[in-house]
C-alpha cells in the first residue's frame, strides 16, 4: 500500500512550525484520524533561556 493509499479518507493536517505550541498541538493530534505534518524552517528545535 502506498502512502496515498494508506491515508486515503483522512484528514490531513500540516503543522507550520515546530516551536513550542505546535509540537504541543502536534502531541495533542497524536491519537486523532488524521495524517499530521510539522513543517519548520530549521532543522531542530533548540530552546536555550538567557543565562
Ligand atoms: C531569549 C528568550 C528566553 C526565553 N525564556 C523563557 C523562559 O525561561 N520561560 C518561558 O516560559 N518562556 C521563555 N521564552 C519565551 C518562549 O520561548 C516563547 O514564549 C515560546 O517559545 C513561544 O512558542 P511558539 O510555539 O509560539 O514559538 P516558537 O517556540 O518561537 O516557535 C516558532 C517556530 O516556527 C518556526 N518558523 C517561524 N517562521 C517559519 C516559517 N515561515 N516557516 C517555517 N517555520 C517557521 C521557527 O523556526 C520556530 O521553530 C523565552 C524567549 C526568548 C526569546
Amino acid at each position: 500500500m502506498n502512502g496515498k493509499a494508506a491515508h486515503q479518507g483522512t484528514h490531513r493536517v500540516a503543522i507550520i512550525g515546530a516551536g513550542f505550541g505546535s509540537l504541543s498541538a502536534a502531541q495533542a493530534l497524536t491519537s486523532a484520524p488524521a495524517q499530521i505534518t510539522v513543517i519548520d524552517r530549521k532543522n531542530h528545535h533548540t530552546f536555550q533561556p538567557p543565562r
